[in-house]
């Protein structure tokens, strides 16, 4: 297992984990903040960003809510191991929620000082340079593979991503008809339909829109879930041997007599 590596998320440069850090980081779109990762070289400003929208918090707005961003803060910083009932009492003042947000510009100082948020999340293993980066680090795309005679599933980083996909690309623009096909069910089995190739349009009218796909994945406008995924080991698994026949019914057990009826039992006749 190689070393862990991680895709800094300014300069997209891949560094090994000791390399790079985790800062957390705001996302407008879920107004809270992630994991995020950052060579050496942006790490300061990336730190220096959170603390300063830290500071900016208006805890007092009454009409937006900037206290759960703190707080959905303050346990992500809990969540990696930064406590602050780790803080000594001179490292942080004030009352109530200013005493909250006192609490985490002091995390944030200590992650300054050199304090390292792990990574968590589980990696991925790129198909090509066969570096490990987090997960929600790998591209997930469709793959010419010989061996299976199909597109398949494949990982790669960021750094080995566009030139993978430009060879999907230029597979499906030299091939005929059964490309066309075989990769509309690849999107097909990731839950992205190709409405045209279901109802049965010609690979012509076909090909195009899955170029746009293609183009999609390659600018990062789509994203194919990590999950939804076969090992290679498993599509390459010899065809299976024809099923034994199924074992022979078992002869139907003799139907038992109707036993004789208590009354017979007893008396050795049926009664009248
Ligand atoms: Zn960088
Ligand atoms: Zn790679």
């Amino acid at each position: 297992m190689s070393q862990r590596h991680l895709e800094c998320s300014i300069c997209k440069t891949i560094r090994p984990d000791s390399e790079a850090r985790n800062i957390p980081t705001f996302r407008a779109d879920t107004t809270s903040f992630v994991d995020s990762y950052y060579c050496g070289d942006h790490a300061p400003a990336a730190l220096a960003a959170v603390h300063g929208q830290v500071v900016a918090l208006d805890l007092d707005a009454d009409e937006r809510d900037d206290m759960t961003p703190l707080l959905l803060l303050l346990a992500l910083l809990r969540a990696r191991g930064q406590m602050s009932e780790d803080l000594r009492d001179d490292e942080f003042h004030g009352e109530g929620i200013e005493r909250v947000r006192q609490q985490v510009l002091a995390l944030l100082r200590r992650l300054e000082r050199g304090a390292v948020l792990p990574v968590v999340e589980p990696s991925a293993l790129c198909s090509d340079c066969f570096r490990a980066l987090p997960a929600s680090q790998i591209r997930v795309l469709p793959w010419y593979n010989d061996g299976v005679d199909d597109y398949v599933t494949t990982f790669r980083c960021g750094e080995c991503f566009q030139k993978a996909i430009a060879e999907t690309r230029a597979h499906l623009e030299a091939g005929g008809d059964r490309e066309v096909a075989r990769l509309s069910e690849f999107f097909g089995r990731h839950a992205v339909t190709i409405l045209e190739y279901r109802r049965g349009d010609p690979a012509a009218t076909v090909r195009p829109i899955l170029l746009h796909v293609l183009g999609m994945l390659a600018q990062g406008a789509m994203t194919l879930p990590i999950g939804e995924t076969v090992p290679v080991s498993e599509v390459l698994a010899p065809t299976p041997a024809p099923l034994a026949p199924p074992p022979a019914a078992p002869e139907p057990a003799p139907v038992p007599a109707p036993r004789a009826s208590w009354w017979s039992r007893l008396f050795g006749r049926k009664p009248d």
